[in-house]
């Protein structure tokens, strides 16, 4: 191909659990894979505190990505820490640009992931990284001690809620309803520690000089408004998944923006494929996007047999 400076099988835009995975089923069925990771997004794992629900592994995500990273290049897939731009069908063949090179390959596997979704009122933006983070365990050690607010009600926000108080902050969480949308195990381990929850509250701004000094939030119940003096506020309201990179390739997705796909991972495309927390799959967790890795990977592989072969 004109301009590309490696030819591969497949590519994976994604070293997360479903792309990790991807490369070591991809590598081991003889392909030449290259599998791509970027710093924005990072792979979400990266920023889990405590895993207790993968087989096989109990401890933090960044430990757990590493070694499917690891076992994928030791079957001889190749990581790449390069963000890819754009993806092209010329012909049968796919052009992958990243922020360092052109590359070519037969088949694409899409395991980008997602990114955090944001609040979107006034004080967030201006206090990120000065109170206002998005990863309870990337900044949660400056709060030691300190007064600080979670908000959402899923299994994220209680799974930092919990990780925040055991590392000693005074956490609160928030959540705009009164019921929690979080698993019962996560829900039991939130109440056993003690952990306060505000109900019925909407988050209005967030306020401070320099940094975080405090939380404005609307109780839908009682009408009003109010303030919580707080150093921190931890966002955990969901993620937006990563898939703007498929829109030129024609990859259909849904209303939410994830990609569709079948019980075989294959999107409208021939050739590409998709797993993990882009698809509109119903679980986003660690070992439901390795499985989806897994199928992504037969099913290129089953593709590439067959249109290329040989
Ligand atoms: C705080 C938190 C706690 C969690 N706790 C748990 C838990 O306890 N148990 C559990 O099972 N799950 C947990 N999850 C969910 C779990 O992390 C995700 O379900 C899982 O990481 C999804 O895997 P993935 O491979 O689909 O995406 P990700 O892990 O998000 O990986 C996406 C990959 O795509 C790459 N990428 C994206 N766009 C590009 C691009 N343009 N170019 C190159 N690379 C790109 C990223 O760099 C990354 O490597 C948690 C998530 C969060 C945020």
């Amino acid at each position: 191909m004109v301009g590309a400076t490696e030819s591969y099988d497949l590519i994976i835009i994604g070293a997360g659990p479903a792309g990790a995975t991807a490369a070591i089923y991809g590598a081991r069925y003889g392909l030449k894979v290259a599998f791509f990771e970027s710093i924005d997004p990072v792979s979400q794992l990266t920023l889990t505190p405590a895993i207790e629900n993968f087989p096989g592994y109990e401890g933090n995500g960044f430990e757990l990505i590493q070694r499917i990273r690891d076992q994928a290049e030791k079957f001889g897939a190749t990581h790449k820490f390069e963000n890819v731009d754009s993806i092209e069908k010329k012909g049968d063949i796919f052009e992958v640009k990243s922020d360092s090179g052109v590359y070519s390959a037969k088949a694409i596997i899409i395991a980008s992931g997602g990114k955090h979704r944001e609040l979107g009122i006034p004080g967030e933006k201006e206090f990120v990284g000065k109170g206002v983070s998005y990863c309870a365990t990337c900044d949660g050690n400056f709060f030691r001690g300190k007064k600080v607010v979670v908000i959402g009600g899923g299994n994220t926000a209680v799974e930092e809620a919990i990780y925040l108080k055991e590392i000693g902050c005074d956490v609160s969480l928030v959540h705009r309803r009164d019921e929690l949308r979080a698993d019962k195990a996560y829900q039991e381990g939130l109440f056993k520690r003690n952990i306060p929850v505000i109900w019925n509250s909407i988050p209005v701004r967030i306020e401070g000089n320099e940094v975080v000094e405090r939380i404005v939030l609307y109780n839908k119940v009682e009408e009003r408004e109010f303030a919580v003096e707080v150093s921190a506020v931890f966002v955990a309201v969901g993620i937006n998944p990563a898939t703007q990179i498929v829109e030129k390739l024609g990859v259909e997705r849904d209303s939410m923006g994830y990609i569709k796909v079948n019980r075989r991972q294959e999107t409208n495309i021939p050739g590409v494929f998709a797993a993990g927390d882009c698809c509109d799959n119903p679980l986003k967790q660690a070992v439901t996007a390795a499985g989806d890795g897994a199928v992504a990977a037969n099913s290129a592989f089953e593709y590439i047999k067959m249109k290329f072969q040989q």
